[in-house]
């Protein structure tokens, strides 16, 4: 695809898919063998070696910029690796099992130098997860309206009031990122970004079971302090500032979904191919066959539509409507295709001694976090429905 001449992978991305897919297999696969099935965290002991390893292999907070410690791939490159790093256990939630460490929010190399330095560098170091708290009871779908969390701001701090709700890795983060409202008159929406540190007063974290083993957290803030170096930006700047990253996270996290589906239906093929029933294997059935072809058709479709959209990424073009194609589609697709091959294998797709039952649940997730599929839909259409002039 990124050849000029051909629909093929160019030979440097080739080669990097086939580094993290021999990693993966010979690597990560046998370590997350030595843990329970709804592990969501490596014991340092076996996570160590393999972060080392993938330091080595010069993989280590893929998104994150190579002049910060990272391996700053670009688009392409993050969805190459998203998609051969979902191909495990626990991939739906920590790719490659927490190997390759955890990109900071991106939206924190906006910020001065002094809060790179002092934030983000050692959770590159560590590959420690902060996290990025926007949700609220009152809705998470629009954000610019509903929140309600207050940032007031008091001679050279800002005083916080309000909840969060599900934030992914708020319990165990050092410090996350915080979009608050503060007062605006010029019509802005007063959405501003803050980082948050949470061993500070003022500041709880509770969690809430979902229907994954790792649940979000409840986040509430009673009179707790910013300082005001610790604001990313100008005030009303908050979603300004980050959502080129958010539309640009929507790629790997479809190609994330898109990995986990392929090795569900790589499983479900072999599977296929050796169960027997009314006296003849499994893949000799129709039904079954359809099953098969109707995931590979959509999968198919979903990585072309993700390719495409990163490609068009990587030329400096506007892709909010193609991320929204890419996220709808590949989450839709990876939710139908592990409903097939969780039938395909009968008790034993929902039996823990398959990943299977644990992708579907994390799957599930999927068609929500990042915006839910019906908003993606609203921005597609939208956009055709406010279109000045015919398409090509
Ligand atoms: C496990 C998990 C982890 C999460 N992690 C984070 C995190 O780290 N940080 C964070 O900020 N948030 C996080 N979230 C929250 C997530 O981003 C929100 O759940 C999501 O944005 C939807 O918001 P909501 O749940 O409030 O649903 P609502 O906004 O109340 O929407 C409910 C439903 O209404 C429908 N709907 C909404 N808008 C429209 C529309 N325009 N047209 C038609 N139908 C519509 C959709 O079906 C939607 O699912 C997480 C959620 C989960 C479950």
């Amino acid at each position: 695809m990124t050849n000029t001449d051909s629909w093929e992978l160019s030979e440097e991305l080739t080669m990097l898919q086939d580094t993290v897919r021999r990693f993966m297999v010979n690597d990560v696969q046998p370590i997350e063998d030595q843990v329970p099935h709804d592990t969501f965290e490596l014991p340092s002991k076996l996570l160590e070696p393999l972060q080392k390893k993938a330091r080595d292999l010069g993989l280590w907070c893929i998104r994150t910029p190579s002049e910060y410690g990272g391996t700053g791939l670009d688009l392409m490159g993050q969805i190459v690796v998203s998609e051969e790093a979902a191909k495990c256990r626990m991939g739906a939630y920590v790719p490659a099992c927490g190997a390759f460490g955890s990109d900071p929010p991106n939206v924190i190399f906006k910020g001065s130098q002094d809060q790179i330095e002092r934030f983000a560098l050692p959770a590159i170091q560590t590959g420690e997860k902060p996290f990025t708290a926007i949700t609220e009871a009152g809705g998470g779908s629009d954000p610019r309206r509903s929140i309600r969390t207050r940032a007031v701001r008091k001679g050279d701090r800002y005083i916080v009031n309000g909840t969060k709700m599900y934030i992914t890795g708020a319990g165990q983060a050092r410090w996350g990122i915080l979009y608050a409202r503060t007062e605006m008159e010029d019509g802005r929406d007063g959405i501003t970004c803050f980082v948050v540190e949470t061993d500070k007063p003022g500041f709880e974290a509770r969690p809430i079971p979902v229907i994954r083993s790792y649940s979000p957290y409840e986040l509430v803030f009673e009179d707790y302090e910013i300082p005001i170096e610790n604001r990313i930006g100008e005030e009303g700047q908050g979603f300004t500032l980050a959502e080129h990253w958010l539309v640009q996270g929507r790629l790997p996290y479809s190609a994330g979904v898109i990995g986990i589906a392929q090795a569900a239906l790589d499983m479900a093929i072999d599977w296929a191919k050796q169960r027997e029933t009314f006296r003849s294997p499994l893949a000799d059935k129709q039904a079954i066959q359809w099953m098969i072809a109707d995931s590979e058709v959509e999968l198919r479709a979903a990585r072309l539509l993700t390719y495409q959209a990163a490609w068009r990424g990587a030329l400096g073009h506007d892709i909010k409507v193609d991320a929204s194609i890419a996220k709808l589609y590949s989450t839709e697709t990876a939710g139908r295709v592990i409903d097939r091959c969780v039938q395909i294998f009968g008790s034993l797709g929902v039996s823990n001694e398959l990943p299977l039952e644990r992708w579907y649940r994390e799957l599930r997730i999927k068609r929500i976090g990042e915006g839910p599929s019906e908003v993606h839909r609203m921005v597609i259409a939208r956009d055709l429905l406010h279109q000045q002039k015919g398409r090509n």
